[in-house]
């Protein structure tokens, strides 16, 4: 395993991430960039289904999970399970945030915040390109 601490399970290079994932991709999961809101794919969507890691697959979040922010980034109040995501303080751009990656590959996700809905309080924002959307079958 490399020898960084978010690299849990997925164990790839810089080199391979590159080549992996979209320049966007790249951007947002591997180097904690943040999509302009209301550009992703997500925020609006309201169809039922399953949220998995852009990066890895990994099951993160479910659309019975989610709500409108109004933020312009897709917004859950959990994850699907304990423990697919974790999160780590983040002191960039001059702010005090919980940052929030995939505990499998550790791929940036998004933030979390104290002004969730009920009844956890917290929102989950999340980057879309973050996420690839999987429809429940109808
Ligand atoms: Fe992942």
């Amino acid at each position: 395993m490399s020898d960084d601490p978010k690299a849990t399970q997925v164990d790839k290079t810089d080199a391979e991430w590159r080549a992996e994932l979209t320049p966007e991709q790249y951007r947002v999961l591997r180097q904690q960039g943040t999509e302009r809101a209301f550009t992703g794919a997500y925020w609006d969507n309201k169809v039922s289904g399953r949220y998995l890691c852009a990066g890895c697959g990994a099951e993160l979040f479910g659309s019975e999970h989610k709500f409108d922010s109004g933020t312009g980034w897709p917004s859950f109040w959990q994850p699907t399970t304990d423990g697919v995501v974790a999160v780590e303080r983040d002191t960039s751009h001059g702010m005090v945030r919980t940052e929030v990656h995939c505990a499998r590959c550790g791929s940036h996700l998004g933030h979390v915040f104290p002004d969730g809905p009920r009844p956890t309080g917290e929102r989950y924002c999340i980057n879309s390109v973050s996420l690839e959307f999987v429809a429940e079958d109808q």
